[in-house]
């Protein structure tokens, strides 16, 4: 059993932090926002009087922050700094590799120990402990983490070294933004043309074209029953979400220099997907935009 410092207990954090109660983990919560430390009140987590006090006695602190300056202030502000040296800070939010990075060192610096873990599969894969977590850091803590990881998710792939949980994170989310615009654009050339969504999905999704886009996230209503767009689009992986993790991606491919044109275009897509109607619909919403011409 470990104690664990839970910190950002939003749409993630929670339930994350839910499971490893049930797995037998002593765990004490903090966030910024009341709504948020009442809902973890009730859901019969221990809730600190500030971040400081959260960590002083965990072997174990998980960040769980909407973005990568929530992390480095929360670990500048207090966070190294009250834990225990040797502490395992273990950061699961999506963040450029470059701020991972930059965390890695400060906790290294305080005397602690860090992993980058962000995670995939959404508040359903949070919810019922199936979340995929990428890592990057060390062998032996990465071996420290996993059996807290396993109580949280399903599949554990340590990527490398510091950072290269979130590079596999940011390279995994480019692939699915372009992969959604490519089958969103054949739905609708395909019914200028007037072929049938059932028909389509058909031939695609036992052929070549076939990817998680059309198979799970189907962007036409009828042909995959639980996907986002037979109950309008309501997420599912909203498109804030998907223009943040393009713009972490958009970071990373200029600090690169890569030749990456058709991530850069997904950028620029999302980007005004998400200004627009797109914010809290699902990101495979996008295929209204190109059905109207407004991407
Ligand atoms: P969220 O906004 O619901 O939760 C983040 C929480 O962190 C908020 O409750 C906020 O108050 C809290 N917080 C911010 N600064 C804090 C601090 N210094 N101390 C304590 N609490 C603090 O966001 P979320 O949807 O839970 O996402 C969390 C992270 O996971 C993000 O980086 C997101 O990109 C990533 N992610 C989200 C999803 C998803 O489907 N929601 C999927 C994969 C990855």
């Amino acid at each position: 059993m470990s104690r664990i410092a839970f910190l950002g207990l939003g749409h993630m954090g929670l339930p994350m932090a839910k499971n490893l109660v049930k797995a037998g983990h002593e765990v004490h919560g903090f966030d910024v926002v009341p709504a948020a430390v009442e809902a973890a009140q009730k859901a019969g987590i221990p809730v600190a009087a500030s971040g400081a006090d959260a960590v002083a006695d965990a072997d174990v602190v998980i960040t769980m922050f909407p973005a990568g300056t929530h992390v480095i202030e929360a670990y500048q502000g207090g966070l190294l700094a009250a834990a225990a040296p040797g502490t395992l800070f273990i950061e699961s939010s999506t963040i450029a590799v470059d701020e991972a990075r930059t965390a890695h060192e400060l906790a290294l610096a305080a005397g602690h120990r860090n992993i980058d873990a962000p995670v995939s599969g959404g508040v359903v894969g949070a919810e019922n402990g199936t979340l995929a977590f990428m890592v990057g850091g060390s062998d032996e803590d990465f071996a420290a983490a996993l059996p807290l990881l396993e109580a949280m998710g399903k599949r554990i792939v340590h990527c490398g070294g510091t950072g290269l949980g979130q590079a596999a994170k940011v390279c995994n989310n480019m692939i699915l933004a372009v992969s959604q615009i490519a089958v969103a654009e054949a739905f609708v050339l395909g019914e200028r043309l007037g072929l049938e969504h059932q028909a389509l999905f058909d031939v695609v999704s036992q052929a070549s074209g076939q990817c998680w886009s059309i198979t799970t996230n189907c962007p036409v209503p009828g042909p995959v029953p639980t996907s986002p767009a037979n109950r309008d689009y309501q997420p599912g992986f909203a498109g804030a979400l998907m223009a943040k993790d393009l713009g972490l991606a958009l970071q990373a491919i200029e600090q690169t220099a890569t030749d990456a044109k058709m991530g850069r275009l997904a950028q620029q897509l999302y980007a005004a997907f998400a200004a627009g109607s797109g914010a809290t619909r699902d990101f495979s919403g996008i295929i209204t935009d190109i059905r109207e011409d407004r991407v």
